[in-house]
């Protein structure tokens, strides 16, 4: 299978060319068709290696209003560098949509500079769940019309003990957004926020 088959938009193309990016992986293949076609929520198993972040990427840069300035997208990853990872991807995936801006929000910088960048109008925000619920609380950032949540590396967040901030975190979110869920393992933990926020989500593995 090609990229082009999956149904991406031809500015992403463009960008997966650029990128060197010949064939979708595993997870591509599976979760991109999904999630362009239908508006579901998605549990993905999936190891990191696998390709998954332009898996969830690829179809949220196509599905964002650039129109608009609000912010419709909200990933959550438990590390400084894979939200810093995650956000360079996604400013390569989107380098050809001209309104799309993806800010990155994460502990141990300045809240004073994230929360500038923040309101100048990011449509997808990636952030740790610490530095969220934070800026959540100072009232910096809105997510309360989100319309895509992804919870990359779910099982990693977990142990790292943030499963009251994402409870949090997902409270103050619509109820009528799609929630995709990336994790390597599925404890306990996971499978309760699944439960919980999630509804009806169709499953891949890979
Ligand atoms: P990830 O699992 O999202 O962290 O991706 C792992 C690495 O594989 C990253 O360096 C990606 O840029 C790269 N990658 C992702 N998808 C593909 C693909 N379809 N073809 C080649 N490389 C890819």
């Amino acid at each position: 299978t090609k990229f082009e088959a999956l149904g991406l938009k031809q500015s992403i193309l463009n960008a997966i060319t650029d990128m060197g990016f010949e064939t979708p992986s595993d997870v591509q293949e599976q979760a991109i068709p999904i999630l362009l076609e239908s508006d579901t929520d998605l549990v993905a198993l999936a190891q990191t290696g696998t390709g998954k972040t332009a898996a969830f990427g690829f179809p949220l840069i196509q599905k964002i209003d650039a129109e608009s300035r609000t912010t419709q997208g909200l990933i959550l990853s438990p590390t400084r560098e894979l939200c810093l990872q995650i956000t360079n991807e996604m400013q390569a995936y989107s380098k050809y949509e001209r309104n799309i801006n993806v800010v990155a929000i994460y502990g141990g910088a300045s809240i004073t500079e994230q929360a500038r960048q923040i309101k100048r109008g990011a449509q997808i925000i990636v952030a740790t769940p610490g530095r969220m619920k934070d800026m959540m609380s100072r009232g910096l950032v809105d997510i309360t019309k989100i319309d895509y949540c992804v919870l990359d590396e779910a099982d990693e967040m977990l142990n790292m003990g943030f499963f009251e901030d994402i409870k949090e975190i997902l409270s103050d979110t619509p109820k009528e957004k799609n929630t995709w869920l990336f994790s390597a393992t599925m404890p306990k933990e996971v499978a309760l926020i699944a439960k919980k926020f999630m509804k009806n989500p169709q499953e891949i593995t890979v």
